[in-house]
């Protein structure tokens, strides 16, 4: 449990579509109550949140979050320049000390940008556990395995998967679990594929994989074995409700019926999608298939940065502007995408403001220019909001920001740090 036990967030503006102003009460860490009546004698501490929106903190499920120490490396490429010229050769100089840095730098830029749960896929990733304690966050942790088709590295890989696992799988007060990662179909074997299923399945883990990201992973495909990428997945008996497909750019009327028959959830990553110029994900037409869609950052060297407001903002206007219909997408669907859905897809109770959920609680200030005036919260949050905006962050019953300033780890050390670390990649 927390240390604090009881905290009062007095007096906020619910986020919904009108005005509507109650208190919310954490014990522990989980919401208890919301209501008009709580006082300050219900509570150890009070937030005074009068002029502040109360949202759920705000859950990325998709993310590499030691890659901003690549920030601004390859810009303007395609995704297979990029990977093979740009970014596979610097994280092949990747070091424990480097990608722990590299981490708390991220742990901050999400904090202080709302973000109060991650689902990341990437290396050194006790590391990234490490930085995820210090500083209160909640992440679903996998390591991304790659065997490019080479039997020896798919054993290796699967072990290093195993190793965390036991090190980081439900540490820090059960704020991080892990997740078996394979990369994507086009770098991982069939074997790897279907040995880490296997490995989900028997340890009840999520599974995380890009799939579908760009036209020439599923032409690839299609030309080896004569399946889109989503059927050979689930001919190899990988998709379940427990695995999280990044992107789902390309896919095909056909596999939409699949990933509802299999419960699988989408994460959508619309910065680093159109950066890429990987696509349009088809998000209005997942949802008419009844399938969960959540909504990532990727890794920062695709977006170039974590803030989640503005995936939030992207998400619907890019789907307004391509089926050329502004109904698509209102801001009660969006919202739920960025929260509820990510927790959904996560299987993790949170994301909701509601008693017994988990108090993962972000408070964005309203008394600033772009955000007045306020006649409905939740248009201000999806449309006018940013990242900036955030004052107050509670993860786990814990206040990790407060007046916009980390509690527990030290901005000021952590950006000292990367700039003179990061001439090392
Ligand atoms: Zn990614």
């Amino acid at each position: 449990m927390s240390q604090t036990n009881t905290i009062l967030i007095k007096n906020p503006y619910i986020l919904s579509d009108s005005i509507k102003k109650e208190s919310i009460l954490l014990v522990d860490n989980k919401i208890e109550e919301i209501s008009t009546k709580l006082s300050d004698n219900d509570a150890e501490i009070v937030i005074d949140a009068e002029d502040k929106i109360a949202m759920p903190g705000l859950v990325n499920t998709h993310t590499h979050v030691a890659m901003t120490l690549l920030r601004g490396v390859g810009d303007d490429q395609e995704l297979q320049t990029w990977l093979n010229e740009y970014i596979w050769p610097k994280e092949a100089k990747l070091t424990d000390e480097l990608v722990y840095s590299a981490s708390r730098l991220a742990m901050a830029e999400m904090i202080k940008t709302g973000t109060t749960t991650f689902n990341d896929m990437y290396f050194f990733m006790e590391q990234t556990a490490k930085a995820v304690e210090e500083s209160g966050l909640r992440a679903v942790l996998g390591y991304g395995m790659i065997d490019l088709f080479d039997d020896e590295k798919r054993k290796s890989e699967l072990n290093v998967t195993k190793k965390l696992i036991k090190n980081c799988h439900n540490t820090a007060n059960e704020r991080i679990t892990v997740a078996v990662a394979p990369h994507s179909p086009y770098t991982c074997s069939e074997e790897l594929l279907r040995q880490s299923a296997q490995m989900a399945n028997k340890n009840d883990l999520n599974l995380h994989i890009h799939v579908s990201e760009t036209k020439k992973e599923v032409n690839d495909l299609k030309n080896q074995r004569n399946q889109t990428p989503f059927e050979y997945l689930n001919d190899i008996d990988f998709l379940n409700d427990k695995t999280i497909a990044a992107h789902g750019v390309w896919t095909t009327d056909e596999e939409m019926k699949i990933l509802n028959e299999k419960n699988v959830s989408i994460a959508h990553n619309p910065s680093s999608n159109m950066k890429l110029a990987s696509g349009i994900a088809p998000i209005q037409k997942y949802l008419d298939n009844d399938i969960n869609v959540s909504i990532g950052t990727d890794g920062v060297s695709s977006n170039n940065n974590l803030d989640m407001f503005s995936e939030m903002k992207l998400t619907p206007l890019l789907q307004k502007v391509d089926t050329l219909n502004p109904k698509v997408i209102p801001t009660n669907e969006t919202i739920k995408m960025a929260t509820e859905n990510g927790a959904k897809a996560l299987n993790l109770n949170t994301g909701k403001l509601q008693k017994d959920k988990l108090a993962d609680i972000v408070l964005l200030n309203v008394n600033v220019p772009h955000m007045l005036p306020l006649r409905n919260p939740l248009s201000n949050v999806v449309y006018s909001a940013l990242g900036n905006d955030v004052d107050t962050v509670i993860c786990d019953g814990e206040i990790i920001l407060e007046n916009k300033e980390l509690t527990k780890i030290n901005e000021s050390e952590i950006m000292e740090d990367i700039k003179e670390i990061y001439t090392q990649l």
